[in-house]
């Protein structure tokens, strides 16, 4: 009787196996239902062995194979099977989360009975075809649009290659257009010089695997190039793969890819989509279907068949690294499948990571510099404001106000960026000191005085704003310090004449309703926009000319040595959105610290010169990207026990006598309690990438067989972010 070797959900990293009287080789890839303890789990078949480790007798029988769909590929076992190596997580965890949750419990399809997602699948097939008929005005293009196999082939079959790919090209730009919608096609801009060069680099460099690094100047039109490279593409009838880091910024983004490709299908990838969607967008992928797949992080697990281009925007951003869980970089993991699958991948930001841009430098990527806008001829101003000795009203000085009074004079649209939400972040007795505390974290509650609650922004617990102090019972209790809400509320008092709009996580707590802030951004309906970082990504707003910044200098002197580079990230991202039409802009920045190297970059624009000193001063303090960190944590309800864990765990590594490895002490973490749990870290570090993996691997066998208390939990971090 055939074994299969099924991948499982389980914090195990192992593998078990089955039989299945009916299996083949064709099964391998395929979601499975099997037994496992009491109960039943689902996972995917990873091989066939012809031998086992187990008494075959004792072997029990898989459940359900699903046949309903294609099975994985093995590019797309190797991918996961890649993550799981080097996050050194469990294989069937990593599949787990690849895979959408519809499609990995592999229900039996009963005949009267279909799975849901199935059906919106056979509906999603249905409409694709109809729109395929609509569009034939380009008759060409609906024989060759059928299905991809044959589009391929047909395309070699059909006599004078240019014509037909003039047709096809004219197929995915107007396409629907033909039909009804002719209106939403939006026309390809000229390409700059800078673009042109760019798309010509990475194009001419043919179909073989390549990291670019675009590094362009925010508004320098990098979408653009995404969007010929994506062309060139869809014209050879293949797969591309648009990784953005996040869901706020995928409508805007989608509406762009969409506009421009009428003709070609563009599905979504991300966590924000419902079930039934989201396992539709991955089986069109999967099936060759899907021409576009636009996502987060999840996305870069998408079954790509016809793969001919990734593209990452925003490559910096941390959104692409998860938190939890398998903790992955998408973006890491992107450059190692376009470089499994031979294809360019393009990383796009307009202040790169420094690990990116030391192997830019290094001449690991290839680097290529938009250093013009596209539209408006200059990148806005960036000027201090000293605010040393100068009165601040809730946070705003007097050359902020009278430059966002001067932006409503002239019906101008001033942002107000400001990176914590809330009214206050904490609520304290003037008379016996008491303060918000969270009961179960190590952080104060923050009051949000827009619902009159008081929020952990870690644990998300909440409770009405005493009216009075909970010890003393003062009725005069105040809030310290400021978020959005308060200088949202000052504005209002202060420019009674115009309409104050925030932009954070609290205005928006769903896509719809971010939908619907930005539609009244950009239709004018907002003076002065108060926004968290939310605000500082992708968007365009023609009319936005001010961006006043406050409250970022706590940034300079935080303990995290990426603080800088993420301040100046956001600074240089949030400042792009000033005055990206045909107005000038101008940013704002109110500091102590007016002299500081990092304001001084940014003033010039000058991210060379910001990531030449931030890589010094990495290399002179031994840190990443020129050392490779390993993050291992544990929580349990008292500290003792996650400290002694890690402390068997630091025994343990320096047992492993691998000499150039840096194995660091246990410490508290700096939000130690957390959803009362005591939390703390051991980190490890190593000189190159591969000594570092060989000591993990070795470790986290040691550790796994670890008699740990049951109120330990524990996980990996590779690469990590936070430390
Ligand atoms: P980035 O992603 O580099 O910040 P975008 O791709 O969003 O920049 O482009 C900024 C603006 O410039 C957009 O409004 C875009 O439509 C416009 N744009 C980009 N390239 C061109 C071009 N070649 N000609 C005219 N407008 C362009
Ligand atoms: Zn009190
Ligand atoms: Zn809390």
């Amino acid at each position: 009787m055939p074994i299969v070797r099924v991948a499982l959900p389980v914090p195990l990293p192992q593998v078990f196996d089955y039989t299945a009287e009916d299996a083949s080789e064709e099964d391998v890839g395929r979601c499975v239902r099997v037994p496992f303890g009491r109960g039943e789990k689902s996972g995917v078949i990873v091989a066939l062995p012809s031998l086992t480790d187990v008494d075959p007798a004792r072997l029990k029988p898989v459940r359900h194979i699903q046949r309903e769909v294609a099975a994985l590929p093995a590019d797309w076992l190797a991918l996961v099977a890649f993550a799981a190596q080097y996050y050194h997580a469990p294989l069937g965890e990593v599949v787990a989360l690849a895979l959408p949750p519809g499609l990995r419990r592999a229900d039996a399809v009963a005949s009267d009975e279909r799975d849901p997602w199935l059906e919106v699948t056979d509906a999603g097939r249905a409409a694709l075809a109809a729109t395929r008929r609509a569009s034939a005005a380009l008759a060409l293009v609906a024989t060759l649009g059928s299905e991809p196999p044959m589009r391929r082939s047909a395309v070699r079959a059909l006599p004078g290659g240019a014509a037909v790919g003039d047709a096809l090209r004219r197929g995915w730009l107007v396409g629907r257009a033909a039909g009804p919608n002719a209106a939403a096609v939006a026309a390809a801009p000229r390409l700059t010089t800078e673009q042109q060069a760019a798309v010509e680099a990475i194009a001419g460099a043919g179909e073989r695997f390549a990291a670019w690094l675009l590094h362009g100047v925010t508004g320098s039109g990098k979408t653009e190039v995404y969007l010929r490279l994506a062309e060139r593409a869809l014209v050879a009838g293949r797969q591309v793969l648009m990784l953005v880091p996040e869901i706020a910024l995928t409508p805007q983004l989608e509406a762009r890819v969409a506009g421009r490709f009428p003709g070609a299908n563009v599905v979504s990838l991300h966590s924000g989509l419902a079930e039934a969607a989201r396992s539709r967008g991955f089986v069109q992928a999967l099936e060759g279907r899907a021409d576009i797949v636009l996502g987060t992080r999840l996305a870069v697990f998408a079954p790509l068949p016809r793969l001919a281009l990734i593209l990452v925007d925003e490559e910096h951003d941390a959104s692409y690294k998860q938190q939890e869980g398998v903790r992955y970089s998408a973006r890491d993991l992107a450059v190692w499948r376009a470089h499994q699958r031979g294809v360019p991948v393009v990383l796009g930001s307009a202040t790169p990571s420094l690990e990116s841009w030391m192997h830019a430098r290094s001449g690991r990527y290839r680097l290529l510099a938009l250093r013009t806008r596209a539209v408006s001829e200059t990148l806005p101003t960036v000027r201090s404001i000293d605010t040393r000795r100068m009165p601040l009203d809730e946070g705003i000085s007097g050359p902020l106000r009278e430059a966002i009074a001067a932006r409503l004079a002239r019906s101008e649209q001033s942002l107000v960026f400001l990176n914590r939400r809330g009214y206050a972040p904490i609520l304290s007795c003037p008379s016996c000191g008491w303060v918000s505390d969270c009961p179960h974290c190590s952080a104060k509650r923050v009051v949000h005085l827009a619902d009159r609650r008081l929020r952990c922004h870690h644990c998300g617990c909440d409770a009405a704003i005493p009216t009075a102090c909970p010890v003393c019972g003062n009725q005069d209790i105040r809030p310290l310090g400021r978020g959005t809400q308060r200088v949202e509320a000052r504005l209002a008092e202060l420019f009674p004449e115009a309409r104050v709009l925030r932009l954070d996580r609290d205005a928006a707590r769903t896509r719809a309703q971010w939908e619907s802030l930005l539609a009244r951004v950009a239709g004018g309906e907002a003076d002065i926009l108060v926004g968290t970082q939310m605000m500082a990504k992708g968007h365009d707003f023609p009319r936005l000319t001010l961006v006043g910044v406050i409250g970022a200098d706590a940034s300079l002197h935080a303990a995290d040595f990426r603080a800088p580079e993420r301040l100046f990230q956001q600074l240089m991202q949030v400042g792009g959105r000033a005055g990206r039409a045909h107005l000038p802009g101008e940013v704002l920045i109110q500091t102590e610290y007016p002299d500081h190297p990092l304001y001084r970059h940014l003033a010039r624009h000058d991210y060379d010169a910001f990531a030449a000193r931030e890589l010094d001063e990495r290399r002179a303090a031994g840190f990443p990207p020129h050392t490779f960190q390993a993050m291992l944590r544990a929580d349990a309800p008292t500290l003792d026990e996650a400290l002694a864990f890690l402390e068997t765990a630091r025994a343990l590594a320096l047992e492993s006598g691998r000499s150039p490895l840096r194995v660091f002490d246990p410490v508290p973490m700096r939000l130690t309690r957390l959803a009362r749990r005591e939390r703390a870290q051991l980190l490890v570090e190593a000189d190159e990438r591969a000594l570092l993996q060989g000591f993990l691997g070795t470790w986290m066998q040691a550790l796994r067989a670890q008699r740990a208390g049951r109120e330990l939990r524990w996980q990996i971090d590779v690469d990590p972010l936070d430390v």
